[in-house]
């Protein structure tokens, strides 16, 4: 997601933003804001998280009821000693919905109605005093895979896929939100056109979240009980509560309707993560959330992110399909606070690195 950087009043650099420590190792407070928890962490420049905790949302309320928790959270484990000395050196905050990439105001979002049309970028720099980021949250934790797995400039993109399907992007080494925010909505692209398009929630239709998305893929399976000769009809486990877990547990027990479902889910997505391919040329995509069919080491993950990856190689150019790493994403929940803590170190290297120019180039 696209980032910016504010300095607090009168600071032109990281080492001279007022650290409440002596001078030591550079840490960032990573802030995750999500509509049931806040989660914050110190994390240092490599991406090591040295102290984390979290805090129901509906406790610190606002934006700065959050910021104000959290720099107290940072400022008490610095002081109380994390095995070293550490300089708190800036703060990035990752947020999720529609975040206005102009302005860090959101624009849409659920569940956190103290949020919407704030100045973000601004409160927090008011509250920490240090250099700040804002950053969607989708791109926070695609940014921590990134610096996990060291690409450096090149571009990744991490598919979140759950209720619904989400995408971060990092490009060349920085998060890209896009002019409006809106980057990433891989779950509202079309892969389906005319009459037959099932409608999205959105309004739309054919977009990939109204068949890969966790209410699509329950959809598709009661279709295809339905229609599968020999199955009895409809179970009477599959209904609206039914978790990609349960979906994923009766295709390992042999259920052919629902691996075959599982293998529909992963066309689908080929066909969309294709299309991102062809656009971005990423050098890795990642898997990840709650429906990934068991993930990583298990046999049916395996075989579905294989057939994603069949699915992107059949409708992608050779050069993208066939260079591009697909795989799943492995930081799991607190990917967005490390994510949200490199940002804002990647934004204060750039602000010392501009404040040198400019001292250089008067
Ligand atoms: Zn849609």
């Amino acid at each position: 997601m696209t980032v910016d950087s504010i300095s607090p009043s009168g600071s032109t650099s990281p080492a001279s933003s007022g650290s409440s420590t002596s001078d030591g190792t550079p840490i960032f407070l990573g802030i995750d804001v999500g509509g049931s928890f806040v989660k914050m962490g110190l994390v240092d420049g490599g991406g090591k998280i040295h102290a984390q905790t979290s805090v129901a949302t509906k406790i610190l309320k606002t934006p700065e009821g959050v910021f104000e928790h959290a720099m107290k959270f940072a400022r008490d484990r610095i002081e109380e000693g994390l095995g070293q000395p550490f300089s708190l050196s800036g703060v990035g905050l990752a947020v999720p919905g529609v975040l206005d990439t102009q302005t860090y105001r959101l624009r849409e979002v659920v569940n956190l109605p103290g949020w919407v049309d704030r100045p973000l970028l601004e409160i927090l720099v008011d509250k920490c005093r240090r250099p700040a980021a804002v950053v969607n949250d989708a791109n926070a934790a695609a940014f921590a895979e990134h610096a996990k797995l060291g690409l450096g400039r090149r571009s990744l993109c991490l598919v979140t896929l759950g209720t619904g399907i989400g995408c971060g992007i990092v490009v060349n080494g920085y998060p890209h939100g896009g002019d409006h925010g809106c980057a990433g909505e891989l779950g509202h692209m079309a892969i389906r056109f005319g009459q037959d398009a099932i409608p999205c929630s959105c309004g739309s239709c054919g977009h990939l979240e109204s068949y890969a998305g966790a209410p699509g893929v329950l959809s598709r399976l009661r279709s295809a009980y339905a229609l599968h000769t020999g199955s009895g009809g409809v179970p009477a486990w599959l209904n609206e509560d039914t978790t990609p877990r349960e979906l994923a547990d009766h295709a390992n027990d042999g259920d052919i309707v629902c691996l075959r479902v599982i293998d529909n889910t992963a066309s689908y997505l080929g066909q969309a993560i294709g299309l991102l391919g062809q656009l971005i040329d990423p050098a890795v995509v990642l898997l990840g959330g709650a429906m990934t069919f068991g993930g990583s080491g298990t046999e049916l993950g395996t075989r579905f992110l294989n057939k994603v990856k069949r699915h992107i190689q059949k409708t992608t150019l050779v050069q993208v399909g066939k260079h591009m790493i697909v795989d799943f994403a492995t930081m799991g929940n607190d990917a967005g606070i490390v994510g949200a803590a490199l940002v804002a170190q990647q934004n204060a290297r750039r602000e010392t690195l501009s404040n040198t120019e400019a001292q250089l180039n008067p």
